[in-house]
């Protein structure tokens, strides 16, 4: 499986290149931003892991211009910045993860297994709730026979509540679903989340309603007054 590694700092990327391979990751390191959209441009990857201060730029730019183009690359967002801020930049830009540094390379490892690791299809093909669809074998969401674009992650939670459907699911529940069990995450990151689902289905006229359940959980249910 070969990964982008995204890193101007020599130490750091070598360790991480070292650490990858030891873990039978195969890695192409870029060290500026140019380097990494001339890649990312020409070559498959299965995972981007992409550092933020880069010398020529800003990785964040990067990953906006993956998700411009609604390429679903899991992208591990590496950084020095640990304030709150960056972090739901960050997400919001489309980073799957978030990783501060300095982090053990375990972490590191852990977070990216959970990223390349897909839903098992356990219960059939297809899932509906109102006008919602979603493909569970090509993990594609359906409005009105639209398809649409989701991120990686926001697919990864709208298809446990689907599949939960007038149930609440557990908070921590979609926390361990779409970060793995590596913990350390956020409090916020899955509020991040199904906030912007919520408002991206609804802006696009899904029939459904994803309600919070305060300090419970979520749950996903046909909208009877849309
Ligand atoms: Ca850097």
């Amino acid at each position: 499986m070969r990964l982008a590694v995204v890193e101007d700092n020599l130490e750091l990327a070598q360790l991480l290149t070292k650490g990858l391979k030891a873990e039978r990751y195969d890695t192409d390191l870029f060290t500026t931003a140019a380097d990494a959209r001339a890649g990312l441009s020409t070559t498959r990857y299965a995972a981007l892991i992409l550092d933020l201060g880069l010398p020529d730029g800003d990785g964040l730019a990067i990953l906006r211009e993956i998700r411009q183009r609604s390429d679903p690359l899991p992208v591990l967002v590496l950084t020095a910045r640990g304030g709150l801020q960056d972090r739901v930049t960050g997400l919001r830009s489309g980073a799957d993860d978030y990783l501060v540094k300095p982090f053990a390379l375990e972490e590191l490892v852990a977070r990216l297994e959970a990223l390349l690791r897909r839903p098992g299809q356990l219960l059939g093909r297809s899932l509906a709730v109102a006008n919602l669809l979603f493909d569970t074998e090509s993990r594609q969401a359906f409005i009105d026979d639209k398809p649409q674009i989701l991120s990686a992650r926001e697919v990864a939670v709208l298809e446990l509540l689907m599949r939960r459907k007038d149930r609440v699911v557990p908070k921590k529940l979609v926390e361990d679903h779409i970060f793995g069990l590596s913990g350390e995450v956020g409090s916020n990151a899955v509020e991040v989340y199904v906030h912007r689902l919520r408002k991206q289905l609804s802006e696009r006229g899904a029939k459904v309603q994803i309600h919070t359940i305060r300090g419970v959980g979520y749950l996903l249910a046909e909208d009877k007054a849309a």
